[in-house]
């Protein structure tokens, strides 16, 4: 063991406060688990998930079921703090509710048959059937319900911190779509929509407020509600390449949208005048692209094409524009389904009398519902299959020929005109790290949720529930900002703000080192201080690959020049700064940590 300074060394414990108001913690490396790794797990396609692990911060148990080490703990509850914080801001107390969830209560609303393969299930010795908690709109309202009575309980906003389960059809990139995994969600109850819109906003901008304090910009954007139900959601949405949903944004309004729900504007079209509608051979062609190409040259603005889908067991026919792709969200929506799905090709033949390719819904409507797309209404010349396979029909009428609910189908694309202003949509990838509900009287009216009104009446409690995913934030920031080194943690997040770093055995460095940490503690850092026993690029190495935001690193070359050498993470050098000048650099950076 080297020598230690006394100052630290006499200290009982490992981590230790100093006197000031609101003073850093500390640990030393030589005694801190931080399990650096040279490479990432070979499957890790993410570059949080290969960072994460890499850098010491989680490992996996099993397929997304993860065990977080002290980094990300440190992490997690920073951003738990900032959570609690704006939550507390937002008038919403927090409550924790059980994991272990009887099966009942998700009868009665639907949701245990809804949740299908996604909810883990278990069943106790007497042969009762529990489930994991997934979500907790049904165990929140029951709470309200046996203990709310009147209007004057209420505004109510709760929240929990804790584990949800879910098992994901494609659990990966490691804590960003995990089975086991930490969410805050909160729940509001009101007595009227008014009420509802106001806690809405008061969460929305709670969500700004926190992502914002983290680090992890998001927009928010017009969402699918899908099994939660309700008449309006927002997504809170990271602009990553490892987000799996796509987002449409207009960048001169704003307008930005899901593209579950996205809508934009088509320029119109003048077709030429139909004739009458006309039965043609079309042997082998089964395709959009094979129709527009000769001999029969018709271009995919003027074809229709017909998808059959099974929504809850029943067949329901789409017709939409060539080419203009069919979005299921929106399928789902307007039929009000829980469950879609493509119809299987036996399915398909039985219901038309010809198989995909030469589909079409011309003078079908009696056999099956049918959907029309908006913005194929009103054209004439169009081109659709004839339902006997090998033939399709021309001159299509579509409002003289097609008996359909004319509804919202079609998927927004790139380059379209956004819908509220002249602007040209964009789309991009993006990441979901929150997702917030206007439930409205869902879940209270099964449940028999209600409250007395002002003139003495019982009246169903107006829902709404927000999530946020904590190791979802966590990983999204890794996902936003890190390098060939590794991880560049946002102030407000990181483990530790700073690392004090000692560059060879002297004595002197040594104590100079502990005279650094402690100037950076009583600035309010919490400091990583690294006193191993191990050659200086080891530690730069690790300094970088963890991610914290100040690397001071003490050698015999500052002290030569009168004092440590100072890096912000991100930048290429260092630069040389006096012990007594890191108080005000602390100072600067303790502004961004809080
Ligand atoms: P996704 O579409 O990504 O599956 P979701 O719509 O199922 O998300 P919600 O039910 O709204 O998500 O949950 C609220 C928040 O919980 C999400 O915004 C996300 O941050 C987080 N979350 C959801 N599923 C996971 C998961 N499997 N792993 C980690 N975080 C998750
Ligand atoms: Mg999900």
């Amino acid at each position: 063991m080297r020598p230690q300074s006394r100052e630290i060394s006499q200290l009982p414990s490992l981590r230790w406060r100093t006197g000031s108001a609101s003073p850093g913690e500390v640990e030393r490396f030589s005694r801190f688990f931080a399990p650096t790794l040279k490479e990432g797990p070979a499957e890790a396609s993410a570059a949080s998930h290969r960072l994460l692990v890499r850098a010491g911060f989680i490992r996996q148990l099993s397929a997304g079921v993860y065990s977080l080490l002290p980094l990300a703990v440190r992490t997690m509850s920073r951003i738990e703090t900032i959570v609690r914080e704006e939550m507390a801001h937002a008038g919403a107390q927090e409550l924790r509710l059980p994991s272990l969830l009887p099966a009942d209560f998700w009868r009665a609303t639907g949701r245990w048959e809804l949740m299908g393969a996604e909810m883990f299930r278990l069943t106790d010795r007497r042969g009762s059937e529990y489930c994991l908690g997934m979500t907790h709109e049904e165990i929140f309202c029951l709470l309200a319900r046996d203990e709310l009575r009147s209007y004057r309980d209420l505004p109510q906003v709760w929240y929990q911190i804790g584990t949800k389960f879910r098992d994901e059809p494609r659990p990966r990139f490691g804590v960003l779509r995990a089975r086991e995994f930490a969410m805050k969600d909160a729940y509001s109850f009101d007595l009227d929509n008014a009420g509802l819109d106001r806690s809405f906003e008061a969460q929305r901008s709670a969500y700004k407020r926190i992502f914002a304090r983290c680090g992890v910009p998001a927009v928010d954007v017009e969402a699918f509600s899908g099994s939660m139900g309700g008449r309006e959601s927002v997504e809170f949405m990271v602009r990553i390449p490892a987000g799996e949903d796509t987002i449409a944004l207009c960048p001169r309004c704003g307008y930005a949208a899901n593209l579950e729900v996205a809508r934009s504007r088509l320029p119109p079209i003048e077709d030429s005048v139909g004739g009458a509608l006309e039965r043609f051979a079309t042997p082998g062609v089964l395709t959009i692209e094979a129709l527009a190409s000769p001999p029969y040259n018709v271009e995919p603005w003027r074809q229709l094409k017909t998808l059959v889908h099974v929504c809850d067991s029943q067949p329901v026919v789409a017709v939409v524009r060539g080419d203009h792709p069919l979005n299921e969200a929106k399928l789902q929506l307007a039929t009000g389904a829980s469950e879609l799905r493509p119809a299987q090709d036996e399915a398909i033949f039985q219901l038309m009398g010809a198989h995909a390719g030469s589909l079409g819904a011309v003078h079908f409507s009696n056999r099956a519902r049918v959907l029309l797309d908006e913005a194929v209404v009103g054209r004439t010349n169009m081109v659709t299959g004839a339902n006997v396979d090998g033939f399709h029909l021309r001159g299509v009428d579509v409002d003289r020929d097609i008996t359909a609910e004319i509804v919202d189908l079609r998927t927004v694309q790139a380059g379209e005109l956004c819908p509220r202003c002249d602007g040209v949509l964009e789309l991009d990838r993006a990441l979901e790290v929150g997702h917030i509900f206007k439930l409205g009287t869902r879940y209270s009216v099964v449940l028999g949720a209600t409250v007395l009104t002002p003139n003495g009446e019982q009246t169903p409690l107006v829902m709404g529930c927000y999530g946020i995913g904590l190791g979802r934030i966590m990983a999204a920031a890794v996902e936003l900002l890190h390098d060939q080194d590794g991880i560049i943690w946002p102030p407000s997040i990181a483990p530790f703000a700073a690392t004090v770093l000692t560059l060879g055995p002297e004595a002197e460095l040594q104590e100079l080192a502990e005279r650094a940490v402690q100037v950076l503690l009583g600035a309010g850092l919490d400091v990583l201080y690294d006193d191993r026993d191990v050659r200086a690029g080891v530690k730069f190495k690790d300094a970088d690959l963890i991610g914290i935001p100040l690397r001071v690193g003490v050698g015999q070359r500052g002290l030569n020049a009168g004092g440590v050498e100072v890096k912000r993470r991100g930048e290429r050098e260092p630069r040389l700064v006096s012990v007594a000048d890191l108080g005000s650099l602390a100072a600067t950076l303790r502004e961004q940590v809080a």
